[in-house]
């Protein structure tokens, strides 16, 4: 059996916007009998990228992660309008675009908010995953076949030797909430939470290069680097809401330690020794 999935590596996505353009190009004024209502020019999208900022300057990151229909098993969306919301044989979750009409309920009932309502032709809408196209032989979505970098992986999950089999089975890979709905669509990399900061040799007034620097938690050892050559040091995918404990260690220098209540990656600045 056919099972369509998605999966988006986060850390490959340069924030191009290509795949939300493409999105709009195919559906905007442009109805896809059976599978959508054409989308009005502004105001409602298939496919949201979400910038993430993380840290403070000077150590600021910032991620994209696409948003959009994570093709759920359980679809809850269709609770209720059984007839109006259905799944193809190939796993995608369809809006029937003709029985959803009126049913602007249905909006509500996606925990990942990824339904739009669309006020002139009054129905319900989500991304179709390019159903019409995958009819028509496409072997990817418009937003997969346009993103530059590979950051989006579209095929059959029930493929072994698929490209998007492999990856999920080769990389780590999360989904963007845990709902437990049987998603199809997942992410690698999505961003945690970051501690990071230099460390300074305070008598010389220079950066402490190759200086122990060990985070703790419950006096537990979580993680262990040294600083750069500009006295940098990061741990980055940490759990949030946490209680830590940064601890600087250099030879000839009193030991210095640092308590980090962590909510939002945080940049500690200069530890000076
Ligand atoms: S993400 Fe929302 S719209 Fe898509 S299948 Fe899941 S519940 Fe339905
Ligand atoms: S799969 Fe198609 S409908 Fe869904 S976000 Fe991508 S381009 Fe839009």
């Amino acid at each position: 059996m056919t099972r369509f999935g998605m999966v988006m590596d986060v850390t490959k996505c340069n924030g191009c916007y290509n795949c939300f353009i493409s999105c709009k190009d195919e559906y905007c004024g442009n109805e896809h009998k059976g599978y959508s209502a054409a989308l009005p020019m502004t105001g409602q999208t298939f496919l949201t990228v979400v910038e993430k900022e993380r840290g403070q300057y000077p150590k600021v990151k910032v991620d994209y992660v696409a948003h959009l229909c994570q093709q759920c098993d359980a679809m809850p969306c269709g609770n209720g309008h059984p007839d109006a919301v259905y799944m193809r044989d190939d796993g995608i979750v369809i809006i029937d675009p003709k029985k959803a009409a009126g049913l602007k309920d249905i909006v509500g009932r996606c925990p990942y908010r990824v339904i739009t309502w669309n006020e002139e032709k009054e129905v319900a809408q989500k991304c179709t995953m390019c159903a019409h196209l995958l009819d028509d032989g496409w072997k990817e979505p418009r937003c997969v076949e346009s993103c530059p970098t590979g950051a989006l992986v579209f095929g059959d999950l029930d493929d072994p030797n698929s490209d998007i089999s492999k990856l999920v089975k080769s990389a780590k890979t999360e989904q963007l909430a845990n709902y437990k709905l049987g998603e199809k669509v997942c992410y690698v990399g999505l961003p945690k939470e970051f501690i990071a900061g230099a460390v300074v040799f305070g008598d010389k007034d220079e950066c402490a290069k190759d200086v122990d620097v060990i985070l703790e938690s419950e006096g537990k050892t979580v993680a262990a680097t040294k600083t750069d050559g500009f006295g940098d040091f990061e741990f980055e995918g940490l759990a949030a809401p946490t209680q830590y404990q940064v601890r600087v260690v250099a030879a000839g220098y009193d030991p210095k330690a640092v308590d980090v209540k962590l909510y939002k990656s945080v940049n500690l600045g200069d530890i000076v020794l």
